[in-house]
């Protein structure tokens, strides 16, 4: 049987075995376009629908159980609705929520991340990743005075800062850019220097996530950490995704400090979140007391939600210790998948608890190593692991979240070496 009718014979089942899926789907296509308001999660023939999540475990409205391996792109650290993060948004919410006014949660969760990360000698809140890069690039550009960011091909930094692709996504913010190639030392040295009079910041993923989960090269972004301060450039660390893999972060695995970082996701204990931060001559700029003061505003930047979710996540669940035990455990589900999938023709990418899959030989260094796969070879191992009650993204996108134990991920690699196995 060819791959286009594997495919089709895969797609069917999975429509048999969905009736609700279904359903729901019709009706929302009524009132949005494509039953859908979050492009990522839309997979044909319709995508999983998920009624409720506990622990590490996901049940889809018909009732189908999936040990979930996506953990919400990162931001699932914590599980589904741990007992600590529910009752820290119980109290808040019984205290009372858009209440208009500062808090007393919004400078707690600030001493915790300035503590935590050694780039952040200053922090504002945002409600979303996206938000936090956005206020980063405005702020490099006003700081230097410069209009351009030099940004990865295959990078991403939100829905507006996307540069996979073609390169530039038609609905990305206007901002000229510069864009170099991942990896590439040289290349974006040489980019660097060229540009020098027009960029103001260089905005790298320490790990290209979106783009393929492709482990940024130490000797790569310490060139830019270097490059950028010898041209007076600013260094933008996106660690929106990356944060996860050490204590103090990626930039910390690596030695590299830079100007302004991003972060998101699980640090506002699931609920939505985003922080920017850096140094503090850069981000005094938004002192609201000086008279030349930047503005930065959002109605829910300081919401009381996910300030006590982001403060109960930090102080009650994660520790140095059990994040440590987490990149661990991802190492080990990468080593043990690179057995299964490599004799496959597959690659195996990532670093600590990111992990990524792709239908291509490798090695995967750079955006363009993944960008040729054949979607409908992903599409199928997407559908026969659902079948074997597994769940990730469909574009091969692991995030490990504190209550995946060793055998989840012992029955994880079962499942894709049966499921390669099966279709060989
Ligand atoms: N930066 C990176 C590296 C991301 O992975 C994401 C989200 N996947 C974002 C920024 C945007 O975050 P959000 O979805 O919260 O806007």
């Amino acid at each position: 049987m060819d791959l286009n009718e594997l495919l089709a014979q895969a797609r069917e089942h999975y429509i048999a075995a969905r009736p609700e899926g279904a359903r729901l789907h019709a009706e929302a296509r009524r009132v949005m376009p494509g039953g859908n308001t979050r492009t990522v999660l839309y997979h044909p023939p319709f995508p999983l629908r998920v009624a409720s999540g506990s622990k590490q475990r996901i049940v889809d409205v018909d009732g189908h159980e999936y040990v979930d391996l996506l953990g919400e792109y990162t931001a699932g650290l914590y599980g589904h609705s741990p007992e600590p993060i529910l009752d820290a948004v119980r109290d808040a919410m019984t205290e009372g929520m858009s209440m208009g006014a500062h808090n007393r949660y919004e400078a707690q969760l600030a001493r915790l991340l300035v503590d935590r990360f050694p780039a952040l000698e200053l922090v504002r809140f945002t409600n979303s990743g996206t938000e936090a890069n956005l206020m980063a690039i405005a702020l490099a550009r006003v700081a230097t005075g410069r209009p351009a960011i030099g940004v990865m091909r295959g990078g991403y930094h939100g829905g507006v800062l996307y540069f996979g692709g073609a390169g530039s996504s038609p609905v990305n913010a206007p901002f000229e850019t510069v864009v170099m190639e991942f990896n590439d030392v040289e290349g974006a040295r040489d980019a660097i220097r060229q540009n020098a009079d027009r960029l103001a910041a260089v905005i790298v993923e320490p790990v290209l996530g979106s783009g393929g989960v492709i482990l940024g090269h130490e000797e790569f972004l310490t060139a830019l950490r270097e490059e950028t301060a010898a041209n007076d450039v600013l260094l933008i660390l996106d660690e929106v995704m990356t944060s996860r893999l050490s204590p103090q972060g990626a930039g910390a695995l690596f030695g590299v400090v830079p100007d302004l970082m991003t972060v998101g996701k699980y640090l506002g204990g699931g609920l939505s979140f985003g922080a920017f931060g850096g140094r503090a001559d850069l981000m005094n700029r938004f002192d609201p007391a000086e008279p030349d003061a930047l503005p930065h505003a959002g109605t829910f930047n300081n919401n009381v939600l996910s300030m006590a979710a982001g403060i109960a996540g930090l102080t009650k669940i994660l520790d140095d210790d059990r994040l440590k035990e987490l990149n661990r455990r991802g190492a080990l589900l990468r080593a043990e998948l690179e057995g299964v999938m490599v004799p496959h023709g597959w690659s195996v990418t990532g670093r600590g608890s990111m992990v990524g899959v792709h239908p291509v030989e490798g090695p995967v260094n750079t955006y363009a190593d993944v960008a040729a796969a054949d979607e409908r070879v992903r599409e199928l191992l997407y559908l026969d692991l659902l079948e074997r009650g597994y769940y990730m993204a469909p574009r091969g996108f692991i995030a490990l979240s504190l209550e995946i134990t060793d055998e989840d991920v012992e029955g994880f690699v079962r499942a894709v070496a049966d499921a390669l196995s099966s279709r060989s």
